[in-house]
């Protein structure tokens, strides 16, 4: 998928700026920034849901999935219809891949009968990438997904992210105020701040040598302990 000079404006206000950004496909691309810096943003518009000018190509099938995972999951269905409903499958398959797809994100496939409030926050969150899965993207978007996430389940949310990455080939436009999530998905990071794009670069060559003041300031911000 490639964007190119990515400008969306909210009435006079600028919210992205001339943003260019390219994911190859199996790639993962981690978008960083302070919040407020415009990334929501620019995933809305790569997703088609607010009008941009410049140019998006490549991605036909673009899935999202959010913070908060009640934003996919509707509280009343049970998981196994949340999921069935993306699903590509005709009818009379459908079930079998609601429990390949639980499987993919490591869930058990009893979990098909609970509903969204029964399960944990992490279990929440793989659920709705389960469903996202389910629609066959060529495009995962994810934004803040472990953020609302407890430290202790953050991790293994990543790990997930890692695996489908390298058993599906997917294409990830993954993003994170977090560098330090970021740098641990991400083959190239991109970075954003007040709405323009200040760094992009390979992972390791933005993490070892940022170009910009503000990456600088976003790396001292990492905890030691994960940055080594
Ligand atoms: P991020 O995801 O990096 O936190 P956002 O893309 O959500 O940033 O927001 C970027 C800027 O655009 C912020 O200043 C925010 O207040 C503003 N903004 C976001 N959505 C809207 C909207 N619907 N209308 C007006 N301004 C908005
Ligand atoms: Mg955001």
């Amino acid at each position: 998928m490639k964007i190119e000079n990515l400008t969306v404006r909210y009435g006079s206000f600028t919210a992205v700026d001339g943003v260019s950004i390219e994911v190859p496909p199996g790639g993962v691309v981690g978008l960083v920034g302070e919040s407020g810096s415009g990334k929501s943003t620019l995933a809305r518009a790569v997703s088609g849901l607010v009008p941009y000018e410049g140019r998006i190509e490549g991605a036909r099938r673009i899935q999202m999935v959010f913070q908060d995972p009640y934003a996919s999951l509707d509280p009343r269905m049970s998981v196994g219809a949340s999921v069935a409903e993306g699903v590509r499958a005709p009818r009379a398959q459908r079930q079998a891949e609601v429990e390949r797809l639980l499987g993919l994100v490591s869930l058990p496939a009893e979990v098909a009968t609970r509903y969204p409030r029964e399960l944990s926050g992490g279990q929440r969150q793989r659920v709705a990438i389960a469903r996202a899965l389910g629609a066959e993207p060529d495009l995962l978007v994810a934004d803040e997904i472990t953020s609302a996430l407890d430290v202790s389940v953050q991790g293994s949310v990543l790990n997930l992210v890692k695996r489908l990455r390298e058993e599906l080939g997917l294409s990830i436009l993954f993003i994170s105020h977090n560098l330090a999530v970021v740098r641990y998905v991400s083959d190239s990071v991109a970075v954003m701040h007040g709405g323009k794009l200040v760094e992009f670069g390979p992972t390791e060559q933005v993490v070892d040598e940022p170009t910009h003041e503000y990456t600088r300031s976003l790396l001292e911000a990492v905890p030691r302990l994960v940055r080594h």
